[in-house]
């Protein structure tokens, strides 16, 4: 699983026409269970969880968190414990994702907002460590410098002096700081899954970028916030796959191409511009969504 790191990722065409060329970076295609950014973002944690004595890697994440499903498959396949800790009471949660993570040997434990919000911020401290016994913490979405470490392999399979935008969905921001970490030419433009995500300066520092020149937000891709969705949206990705035959998850990847479609319509990209689209994965939470709201 941890080869599937090192197999160059790969790019397909979506338009292409005089004035503007749009690929897609498939990381949705580097393994069929743990798809994405998630095991780029995971691949430190998990080297150093071999590594050491840490026996049990614990994280964090939502009911239909692509974070945790990773983590559990990982995990798995490497044989190491590990548990999740999910938002949330157990029984108001009815998701795949979840069973999933069970399946492949997760432990579940469910924490109230409150508890969820203390363990989360306090990552590290001895609360878990009472709670847990020694674990090698994983903040939730990889967030940190060991993630965005991680992340920053994804470039490896970026020709150099091809593209000139890399556009990319932004959730914790820790991939964005990995692609950031190489020094290169090519514009980014992040498109933020959640609304009024105001301290994305601030993460990426944190992670080391202090030279944010080269990335612009675009905030206008959220629909309503963090895994809300419109019919406008829905029917976007219904009509994507139609022509490409690629399938998008509503909550990054569907918001990012709708996006990048729209800054199209508006000539928001300069002439000539070669633009990089990451598809980052996430297809397995497209299961919280009602039957047949996708045709895919
Ligand atoms: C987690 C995730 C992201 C966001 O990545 P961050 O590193 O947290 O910004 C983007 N796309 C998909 C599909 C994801 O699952």
């Amino acid at each position: 699983m941890l080869s599937s790191l090192k197999n160059r990722i790969k790019i397909d065409p979506i338009i292409h026409k005089k004035g503007a060329q749009i690929d897609m970076l498939r990381l949705d295609l580097i393994h069929p269970v743990v798809s994405g950014n998630k095991l780029f973002k995971l691949s430190e944690y998990l080297y150093e969880t071999l590594r050491t004595d840490h026996k049990t890697i614990l994280t964090f994440g939502g009911a239909y968190s692509n974070h945790l499903h990773a983590t559990a498959y990982a995990c798995q396949s490497l044989n190491i414990r590990c548990i999740g800790i999910v938002r949330g009471k157990a029984h108001e949660i009815n998701s795949q994702t979840i069973d999933d993570c069970k399946h492949m040997g997760m432990e579940i434990h469910y924490a109230d907002r409150e508890t969820f919000r203390r363990l989360f911020e306090q990552t590290n401290t001895e609360e878990i460590k009472n709670l847990f016994g020694d674990c090698m913490v994983v903040p939730s979405g990889g967030l940190g410098l060991m993630g965005a470490r991680g992340a920053s392999l994804i470039t490896n399979s970026i020709p150099e002096n091809v593209y000139t935008h890399l556009c990319l969905a932004v959730g914790s921001a820790t991939t964005l700081a990995g692609i950031m970490m190489n020094d290169r030419n090519e514009k980014i433009i992040a498109f933020p899954a959640l609304k009024g995500m105001n301290d994305l300066t601030e993460r990426l520092n944190k992670m080391g970028i202090q030279d944010t020149d080269r990335v612009s937000v675009c905030a206008d891709f959220h629909f309503g916030g963090f895994a809300r969705k419109t019919p406008d949206l829905i029917n976007f990705m219904n009509e994507f796959y139609t022509q490409y035959r690629i399938p998008l998850d509503f909550v990054y990847t569907g918001k990012l191409m709708f996006g990048i479609f729209e800054m199209l319509n508006r000539q928001a990209f300069p002439q000539g511009s070669r633009i990089l689209a990451f598809h980052t994965g996430g297809l397995q939470g497209n299961r919280s969504l009602p039957k047949n709201t996708l045709s895919y």
